[in-house]
């Protein structure tokens, strides 16, 4: 229903003001969540229940926060302040929070225009110097991209020594799935469950393909707790990538 109702929104209403009053939309829909049943640690929201979408991921009525958004910034929350940051393809509720978290600086960016960014970075040429981040967030976006090494040798280059990456992609078991040959939206979303995805990662896949690139990869992976009070999945799993 939310997603129904988000759809038809979003094809009546300009994008402009869906950005400009999203948090005014939002506070309204919230009202009709509150309770003590369920909290978001993005936005401190307190909950009878989360949204519950069609894929089973819980969103968050007050700021749209998914179960990942919250996993990752439980992760990262004691490391912002004083760093430099870069997150691509940044969702609202945690651009917030990291800007209020006292970063040195923190730049966003977004190739597709599909999130309010300061930069629009091409992920396999990035535009900014070497050694220049201590955090980069990059989720949800290798899937995307053609040359995902290229990517990743960037991702080093940009990030400071001892700087890390946090990245996470959809995972499957076994090797990572790759076609070149399969190039239309209908094959990608049949191969690898979306139009826009070009691959499907396996945990180790990706781990290992950034260890080829340099990186040393610490594997996260976090279990839905007993109260689930912040809405997890059954399972996160986070690559922590490190120069
Ligand atoms: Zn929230």
């Amino acid at each position: 229903m939310y997603e129904f109702i988000k759809k038809l929104v979003k094809s009546i209403v300009p994008t402009s003001f869906i950005r400009k009053n999203d948090k005014l939309l939002r506070r309204f829909v919230s009202l009709s969540y509150r309770g003590n049943a369920y909290e978001c640690n993005i936005c401190n929201f307190t909950m009878t229940k989360f949204i519950v979408l069609s894929n089973g991921n819980k969103l968050c009525p007050k700021c749209g926060s998914l179960p990942r958004t919250r996993q990752l910034w439980q992760l990262i929350e004691p490391t912002i302040a004083g760093k430099d940051i870069l997150q691509f393809s940044p969702s609202k509720s945690l651009s917030d929070r990291i800007a209020n978290s006292n970063p040195k600086s923190y730049v966003t960016t977004d190739y597709e225009d599909e999130f309010e960014a300061d930069k629009k970075h091409d992920i396999q040429a990035i535009d900014e110097l070497d050694n220049s981040f201590d955090i980069v967030i990059c989720y949800h976006v290798l899937e995307h991209i053609p040359d995902d090494r290229k990517a990743m040798s960037e991702l080093y280059r940009i990030l400071r020594p001892h700087g890390s990456c946090y990245i996470q992609t959809p995972f499957k078991d076994g090797d990572i799935y790759e076609d070149n040959n399969i190039n239309t939206p209908e094959g990608r979303l049949a191969h690898f469950g979306q139009e826009d995805h070009l691959r499907i990662y396996s945990v180790a896949g990706l781990k290992s393909r950034l260890e080829e690139n340099g990186f040393k990869v610490e594997v996260k992976e976090y279990l839905e707790t007993e109260d689930n009070r912040l809405g997890q999945r059954e399972t996160e799993i986070i690559l922590i990538a490190t120069k």
